[in-house]
């Protein structure tokens, strides 16, 4: 057979931004995400010479064996490539060899998972490819390959909720995830319908990575202190505290730690309800409310966050807030599709004016989760 005849599948993955519940999902509580228009797109082919090769648009080219996949010689971004390969058990059926080409619009490392999106656009190609077609528990266990993928092959670890946005996320609709059995979260589809009232979430990456930069431990160190507050309480998880608990935690910075655990989980509770009414201005204030929580508590922001969120809300948005793990990433605010330019400059003046290099913004809606887009 000519190379050219073998079997191709060209599937698509969205990235996503977290629209509340940060830092919940390792507690045991938590959050809503939903896939933005941002993309990764894969296509896959199958070989007849046992090589793996993947290349990228964003990336460096690597060819090497698919045995490699199984010995772990795989390195750099291709690592991705072989964890999904490996999290599918796909090895065996894909002897022949696999070529794997990708480009995306999502920037690499900027917070807008484009890990996930990278892995999901490749797991679903791959499933298409080796004949199936995933139904709605297919996709969550397809994320949960590629959260193995990600965490136990490349070794970068991942709670999955990036994963699950890019599997189930919809068009006008967040993924409600909840963590109280981390081994099966259990999710939900609840509408996120911002276009009928004509408003928009506005995305800033704020350039900053401090955690990259300066302290690598920071998250590390979050969820130690999490560990420590929820066996000072005998509690499995935070999200299994009460507000009425705090008073019996000493430690100042663990007391503190658990105040934004618990409101976040009732934030996200709130959200979903106030969804329910799209009261948008009820969403605006929790958002808000949020970042302070993140900020003042759990002490993940920084000044590029917090000027990002105060100029977005002096010049109109109806909420905003820091949006990832923190100390640098991206800022999420809600505004009319109308004023968002002017949200935009609102930061972009604030950036100039602290001497920062200008972000960059998009301006997104709930968008479709991961699918075959072509295959011949
Ligand atoms: P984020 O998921 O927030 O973008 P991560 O650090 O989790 O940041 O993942 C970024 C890494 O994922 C990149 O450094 C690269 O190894 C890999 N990656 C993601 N998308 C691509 C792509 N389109 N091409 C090559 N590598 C990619
Ligand atoms: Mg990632």
């Amino acid at each position: 057979m000519s190379a050219t005849a073998l079997p191709t599948v060209t599937a698509f993955a969205p990235g996503r931004v977290n629209l509340i519940g940060e830092h919940t999902d390792y507690n045991g509580g938590q959050c809503l995400p939903f896939a933005i228009p941002l993309a990764t797109t894969a296509t896959l082919t199958l070989r007849d010479d046992g090589i793996l090769r993947a290349t990228s648009d964003q990336a460096e080219p690597w060819t090497g064996r698919l045995d490699d996949v199984t010995s772990r010689q795989v390195t750099g971004w291709a690592s991705y490539v072989a964890g999904v390969v490996w999290a599918l058990d796909a090895v065996a059926p894909l002897a022949g060899g696999l070529d794997v080409q990708v480009t995306s619009t999502i920037p690499l490392g900027g917070g807008l998972s484009s890990s996930a999106a990278l892995e999901c656009s490749i797991a679903i190609a791959l499933e298409a490819l080796l004949g199936q077609t995933p139904d709605a528990d297919g996709r969550s266990r397809i994320a949960e390959a590629c959260r193995r993928a990600e965490t136990e092959y490349v070794g970068a670890p991942t709670g999955g909720v990036d994963q699950l946005a890019s599997m189930l996320g919809a068009e006008e609709h967040a993924v409600h995830i909840d963590f109280d059995d981390p081994r099966t979260p259990a999710t939900t589809l609840v509408p996120l319908p911002l276009t009928a009232d004509g408003l928009a979430i506005l995305v800033t990456d704020t350039g900053a990575r401090h955690a990259l930069v300066e302290d690598d431990s920071g998250y590390a160190r979050r969820r130690a202190e999490c560990d420590a507050a929820a066996a000072t309480l005998g509690v499995p998880t935070l999200s299994r505290a009460a507000f009425a608990d705090l008073a019996s935690i000493a430690d100042p910075v663990h007391r503190r730690r658990t105040r934004h655990v618990v409101t976040e989980n009732a934030r996200v509770v709130e959200t979903v309800d106030a969804l329910k009414v799209q009261d948008w201005g009820r969403l605006g204030a929790l958002l808000t409310a949020s970042h302070e929580s993140l900020r003042d508590d759990f002490e993940v922001s920084c000044a590029e966050l917090d000027v990002a969120v105060e100029a977005a809300l002096q010049a109109g948005a109806r909420g905003a807030r820091m949006t990832g793990g923190g100390f640098g990433g991206c800022t999420i605010a809600l505004v009319h599709a109308g004023e968002a330019d002017a949200v935009r400059a609102a930061i972009d003046t604030a950036y100039r004016g602290s001497g920062w290099p200008a972000p960059r913004h998009h301006l997104v809606q709930p968008s479709a989760g991961a699918r075959v887009v072509a295959r011949s």
